[in-house]
């Protein structure tokens, strides 16, 4: 069998690896129950403190006051896309979206189908190397929530501020730099993370919803898509996705461990600034995609003289142990997706291959 890879893909992506390790030993019995987590009941007590104690992590590590409600809902960031509009949109207003990136363009065109939308800024026609100055954006006085995502997955540009829409709610896609640094709670109406980028394993996305917007929802939603039964069931409205909630509660007490946010954020402005550095001082061998004030400490996205010597790149990368390097499919090029869970030893490791690639092939 292979050692463990560097893993820098983008989604599913790497999970620290002593959570995989204690996953591992409680597989067949968890806590001496004599059976798998996977294999118990939702509605078991055990079970219901296992969900408790990712909650109770993810408030803690992100400084959540208490009128906040953490929700477990599956289908992905892609289904809150659906879920907010039909949530949060009543007729008759309209949803400012920042649109920095392809999930925030997906997000955009969802949320058409249920309301009137407007963007508020959209960076497409730039090809989404940048973010805007979030000071210099005006929102629609009838607007009934401002959308956008603070770090574009695929395009690699990140907000390095947090919105304050002067009152008007706040909903941010995090899925992939939610737990990566600090965040001013107080900022946001909803926050939603898919959990297969920084905090677990795919199939359950965290929603974390400000108790007076629940109060907006209106009556006749479908039953699995209407917030208020995720609170009054406390994420329970059917079974959840128990094994994704359990890693969820398992990968906070890894980050604790190291400190918390604020010493992971340190240590990934570290690891991102490595990659870039090596890019930067290429001599044009490798072009970063996005500008330099708004480059992603999450996913660096660049490419090479050509798209054949991108791949050839990636080949040559992934016989070396460096995995999962290759742009989306939408967008090609070169991307390293360097969350919580990749270690410096990992960007190191890329670096230094770079440094060699760029001399053999420079
Ligand atoms: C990955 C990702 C999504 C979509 O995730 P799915 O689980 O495929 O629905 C949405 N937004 C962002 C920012 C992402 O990184």
């Amino acid at each position: 069998m292979r050692d463990r890879v560097f893993n820098f893909s983008a989604g599913p992506a790497a999970i620290p690896t002593p959570v995989l390790e204690k996953a591992r030993d409680e597989l067949l019995s968890f806590e001496g129950s004599g059976m798998s987590i996977m294999e118990m009941s939702h509605r078991s007590a055990r079970f219901e403190e296992v969900l408790a104690k990712a909650a109770d992590g993810l408030r803690e590590l992100l400084a959540l006051p208490e009128h906040f409600h953490i929700l477990f809902i599956q289908g992905g960031p892609t289904l809150q896309f659906s879920m907010i509009p039909m949530n949060l949109l009543p007729p008759g207003q309209v949803a400012d979206h920042i649109v920095t990136g392809a999930w925030g363009a997906k997000a955009a065109i969802e949320a058409g189908k249920f309301g009137t939308i407007r963007r508020a800024f959209d960076g497409s026609a730039s090809g989404f190397t940048t973010v805007p100055d979030l000071g210099e954006l005006s929102f629609s006085p009838t607007a009934a929530f401002v959308q956008y995502t603070s770090n574009e997955t695929i395009d690699g540009v990140q907000f390095h501020e947090e919105l304050d829409a002067g009152g008007i709610p706040v909903v941010c896609d995090m899925s992939s730099d939610i737990l990566s640094r600090p965040i001013d709670a107080d900022k946001y109406g909803l926050i939603f993370a898919g959990a297969q980028k920084n905090i677990g394993p795919s199939g359950v996305t965290v929603v974390i919803i400000r108790e007076d917007l629940i109060e907006r929802v209106p009556d006749g939603l479908p039953y699995l898509l209407d917030y208020r039964e995720y609170v009054r069931q406390g994420s329970m409205p059917n079974t959840p996705n128990t094994w994704g909630i359990y890693l969820i509660g398992l990968v906070c007490d890894w980050l604790r461990e190291q400190g918390g946010v604020d010493v992971i954020e340190v240590r990934n402005r570290r690891k991102a600034a490595i990659l870039y550095d090596v890019i930067d001082s290429s001599e044009g061998f490798y072009t970063g995609h996005a500008d330099r004030g708004s480059r992603s400490l999450m996913n660096v996205t660049f490419r090479l003289p050509s798209a054949e010597i991108d791949e050839r790149f990636c080949i040559e990368a992934e016989a070396a142990g460096l995995d999962g390097l290759r742009g989306h499919r939408s967008v090609g090029g070169v991307r390293a997706s360097i969350y919580n869970a990749m270690p410096e030893s990992g960007v190191a490791a890329l670096a230094d291959f770079m440094s060699d690639f760029m001399h053999r092939n420079g």
